[in-house]
């Protein structure tokens, strides 16, 4: 059989092997197997040389049992309906694991933001914001930065939104800049998620910090700053790529200059010193930690059998497909996954949103302090029902998710006991 590539039908099987370990009713796979609402939107944007194009966009809610949902927009070509159904629903397993109060969602535009100005992408977001304003609000859907779209663009959402209903309305999207309601350390938060799931993870398999290779795929918002927070540990960065390829030392890397490098020449590529590799040949570096930061499917049946690392986070959604996840746990790799690794944005997104409600706002030490204590919990929790159901990290964090979700079914009255 051919390795399952579609996101959609990986996290299809995810849900039905939680549902069947747990003993669950039907009802909660039947409802749990696809979104609720999924709404698609053309958006028409007049260009720079007054042309018009329209551009298509989506945003998935999964479930909204637990909470309203949650979950980011990306701005990125290969985005299809698809992709953003699975995307919302790892969102939902996600908030789950964490234990944060929201359903998943997801939101995606098909574009190549590279190849707009400014104020072009300043149009579409507004009219991706118009157009998505009666399914999304602070308490129905609440959507915040993914791949290739950042603070600027959720500005952008939030000032539309708030115009469209007329009064200040911070609290329907997360990830927004600081002085308009965002959360201090919002922006680090994923990358600071995933340095203490990796941080407890060493510990367990018996991995010093100090000294520690870890490779990076993709050098966006997570990959940056969780270079930066794992060299603070004492890591040595010995590989890191982005779409455009990228560079390799064994010796390690100079993270202060390879940011710098990839804000003024846009891709890690180019850095020297350092041995130039192809954006996929990093999964393959030696070294101890591997985190895939980029997209999905990017370990596969091919080239998981070659990876070298003890360690894989999953800082991106979805990276490892079902045929790799097998073959990387056969071969004695502890898999942190996504649902686990990449969580510490929403769970700063959830601090931020609380904030825009009370219109308190926190110190950075707060944020960070609140942030560990529930990554720590959740990989502590995780652990334990592994051991209990003797089933892979990956698995045991579904079986916290669908049970938190099959429970709030079950008192609600959607599922029967
Ligand atoms: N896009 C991020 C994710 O995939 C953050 C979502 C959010 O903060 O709502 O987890």
């Amino acid at each position: 059989m051919s390795e399952i590539l579609n996101p959609f039908h990986t996290v299809q099987k995810q849900i039905k092997d939680a549902c069947q370990r747990l003993g669950l009713d039907d009802g909660v796979y039947e409802i749990l197997k696809q979104p609720q609402q999924v709404m698609t939107v053309a958006v028409p944007v007049k260009m720079d040389d007054g042309s018009v194009r329209t551009f298509i966009g989506y945003r998935s809610l999964h479930t909204n049992v637990i909470g309203p949902g949650k979950g980011g927009i990306r701005f990125h070509p290969n985005v299809t309906l698809d992709e953003v159904m699975a995307l919302s629903m790892w969102m939902t397993f996600k908030c789950g694991v964490v234990g944060i109060p929201y359903g998943g969602a997801k939101g995606g535009l098909a574009i190549q933001p590279r190849e707009f100005s400014q104020g072009e992408l300043e149009r579409l977001s507004r009219g991706f914001i118009q157009a998505l304003e009666p399914v999304i609000g602070p308490e129905k859907d609440i959507p915040a930065p993914d791949v290739y779209t950042n603070a600027q663009v959720m500005a952008w959402f939030m000032d539309e939104f708030s115009r469209l209903k007329g009064y200040y309305s911070p609290g329907v999207v997360t990830g927004k800049p600081v002085s308009i309601g965002g959360s201090v350390g919002r922006n680090e938060a994923t990358a600071r998620g995933c340095m203490y799931a990796i941080r407890e993870a060493a510990r367990d398999v018996g991995l010093p910090l100090a000294g520690a290779r870890v490779a990076v795929q993709g050098f966006g918002n997570l990959g940056t700053h969780v270079c930066r927070l794992l060299t603070e540990l004492g890591c040595v960065i010995v590989g890191v790529s982005d779409s455009q390829g990228g560079v390799a030392d064994p010796d390690g890397l100079d993270v202060a200059a390879l940011i710098r490098h990839k804000e003024e020449q846009g891709t890690v590529a180019s850095f020297r010193p350092g041995d130039p590799i192809g954006s996929a040949d990093v999964l393959e570096l030696d070294c101890d930690i591997l985190i895939p930061a980029a997209l999905e499917n990017v370990l596969t049946e091919q080239n998981a059998g070659r990876v070298k690392a003890r360690i894989v986070a999953e800082g991106a959604n979805g990276p490892t497909t079902i045929a790799a996840d097998n073959i990387l746990t056969a071969n004695g790799v502890t898999v942190v996954p996504d649902i686990l690794a990449s969580a510490g944005g929403v769970v700063v997104s959830y601090f931020e949103w609380v904030q825009n409600f009370s219109q308190f706002y926190w110190t950075e030490d707060e944020v960070r302090e609140r942030l560990e204590q529930i990554m720590v919990a959740a990989y502590r929790n995780i652990v334990r029902l592994q051991s209990q159901y003797d089933v892979t990290m990956r698995a045991a964090a579904y079986l916290v998710a669908v049970e938190r979700l099959a429970e709030a079914m079950r008192l609600r009255g959607w599922v029967g006991r």
